[in-house]
């Protein structure tokens, strides 16, 4: 039996035959044209076309996917329509009288190339739509066809070096079992995307997986992040048993989604939403959340030119507080910097974003600009709402309290001014900062509630990026550091009278929710489509079992040896 090991893109399983997808290579020449005026037309024409194309492949997304993911092409349509894109292209073909295929490929090289050499993984993944973009500008100029998706006539697993996002959406889902690639992160659209369609993926493998030949059976684990070669006819077989238990749990789940999580010993878990826009407050409904226990902001300043006015910002909130009622919303500020980069802000160039003036440290940079405009938002949309507001990476107290300052500021101001603001907001603090979570007991007098970050309170714990596939085994958040840290804050916290939400990615890892259910953890945040199971997960669970599991998981070294634990003790849970 052979493992390979890449990224854990989209969780699932799948058993079947490989089919080798190659993208069309397209080879543009550079050849003089003295008639430009016949190459502008050639182009424009391409262009329309392809918006044509774009559209139709877009009216597909909408009806394969939620309309967050589906507008990962109504985005493509934006950059195809770019005047900056369009017109370096048709400079190059009048000052240069070279052929529109050339031109297409220099300009569009030259904006991908600028993307990759980001310190942002959000922007260098969108190099991947770029290219997306300009082979399709490129087959219509040369008339080629795309690499046909259409000729995959059986269900298999989908490899590929790389995959762009119109192939991903182009396949006929039903005949697509997972995706594995060479090239690709978590964040690519790609990887989005076949979240968005429940497909299992696995992206960052090594290229051997090109030389396995269409046909041959592999499985596919895309909890685990692995593409399995040469398996024997057990473990094959132990790993279709696990595919339809799998699938059959998450069907259940999903028709108790709306019922409570109450533990076996009666206690009522609050389980909660992860959402960055209105259609993610919609699917947060729809899969059972009480709530949310993280509103990322970040959406309303991305994929623009300026930023958001703050009654754009007031619409925006109160239209996704109107989806959730009375239930509680916790709206985190704006997190920008590390790998959220705006272009617009031209910030100062850092050796080391993610250490840099990121979060609430750019806020407090750029009040004006930044804080008040959200805080005074935040305080109109509360009124006769749940809404708490919560800032990201707090490293110190004095921190906290700037913030806070702000925030009576902006009520004192808006009060002057005759607004009407919520009369009490609940303050919390994201804590991923290693240095918040060793003063939790000092920080927690001076907060409502704590929600734990474990995205990046791993990265910073074990001085490992987040974004880099090779230090993939290095953060986890399941690191008896990372949980150690975890045990102080919720003890702190509960110390103080405060409670305690996770809204990382741990949350809606089921192999975790013992852990945190174990360690007190008052609200689980997770995204929208791991409520379900999750909250069936906890339906399973007795608080002592788990915090004699949490005794055990602290003295190991590595977060192998504590996932081999809770398999061990609940097979149930990571079933
Ligand atoms: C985290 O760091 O765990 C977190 C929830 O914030 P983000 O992933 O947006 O940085
Ligand atoms: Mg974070």
């Amino acid at each position: 039996m052979i493992q390979l090991h890449g990224i854990a893109s989209a969780r699932g399983i799948a058993v079947g035959p490989v089919y080798q997808f190659q993208q069309v290579n397209l080879v543009v020449e550079r050849k003089s044209c003295p008639a430009s005026d016949l190459e502008l037309i050639r182009f424009d024409e391409a262009v329309q076309a392809a918006l044509n194309q774009i559209e139709a492949v877009f009216t597909k997304a909408k009806n394969d996917l939620a309309e967050e993911q589906a507008a990962i092409f109504e985005a493509h349509r934006m950059m195809l329509q770019d005047p900056e894109l369009i017109e370096s292209v048709k400079k190059t073909i009048r000052e240069q009288s070279v052929n529109a295929e050339f031109a297409v490929k220099q300009a569009t090289e030259h904006y991908a190339l600028m993307l990759e050499g980001m310190d942002n993984e959000y922007f260098k993944a969108r190099a991947m739509d770029v290219r997306d973009i300009a082979q399709r500008l490129l087959r219509l100029l040369l008339g080629v066809a795309a690499a046909d998706t259409s000729s995959l006539s059986t269900p298999s697993i989908i490899i590929a070096s790389d995959l762009s996002p119109s192939d991903t959406i182009l396949f006929d889902k039903h005949l697509v079992l997972g995706f594995c690639t060479v090239e690709g992160s978590e964040t690519s659209h790609t990887a989005i995307l076949a979240r968005g369609l429940g497909i299992p993926a696995v992206a960052g493998c090594t290229s051997e997986i090109l030389k396995i030949s269409t046909g041959t059976q592999v499985i596919l684990d895309g909890t685990q992040g692995i593409l399995i070669l040469d398996a024997a006819e057990t473990v094959k077989n132990e790993y279709i048993a696990r595919k339809s238990t799998l699938l059959q749990r998450l069907q259940n789940a999903k028709s108790r989604c709306h019922a409570a999580a109450l533990t076996l010993d009666g206690e009522a878990v609050e389980v909660v939403a992860n959402i960055g826009n209105l259609a993610g407050a919609q699917d947060a409904v729809e899969n059972g959340a009480e709530g949310v226990g993280l509103l990322r902001t970040e959406f309303l300043y991305m994929e623009r030119e300026t930023l958001p006015s703050e009654e754009e910002q007031f619409q925006a909130y109160s239209r996704i507080l109107e989806v959730f009622g009375d239930k509680p919303v916790v709206l985190r500020t704006s997190d920008i910097g590390g790998d959220k980069e705006l272009p617009y802000l031209n910030l100062q160039k850092e050796m080391n974003p993610f250490l840099g003036v990121r979060g609430l440290r750019l806020a407090l940079h750029q009040p004006a600009q930044l804080l008040y405009p959200q805080l005074r938002a935040v305080l109109r949309a509360g009124k006769g709402h749940d809404l708490r507001v919560m800032f990201p990476m707090v490293a110190s107290l004095s921190e906290i309290r700037q913030a806070r300052q702000a925030l009576v500021d902006c009520r004192s101001q808006l009060l002057a001014e005759g607004q009407i603001v919520a009369d009490h907001l609940q303050v919390g603090i994201m804590i991923e900062v290693p240095s918040a979570a060793i003063m939790a007991d000092r920080l927690a007098p001076e907060v409502d509630f704590f929600s734990i970050g474990t995205n990046d309170l791993t990265q910073y714990t074990l001085a490992a990026d987040r974004t880099n596939p090779q230090l993939a085994y290095l953060t986890s958040a399941f690191s008896p550091a990372v949980l150690r840290l975890i045990q102080n804050v919720i003890l702190q916290a509960h110390h103080s009278g405060k409670w305690v939400g996770l809204c990382g990615e741990l949350a809606g890892e089921p192999l975790a929710l013992p852990l945190l259910l174990g360690l007190h953890l008052d609200e689980f945040s997770m995204n929208p489509p791991a409520i379900p199971l999750a909250k069936e997960i906890l339906r399973g669970l007795h608080r002592s079992d788990c915090e004699k599991l949490v005794e055990e998981a602290l003295k190991f070294e590595s977060a192998e040896e504590v996932k081999n634990l809770v398999r061990e003790r609940m097979p149930g849970v990571a079933a």
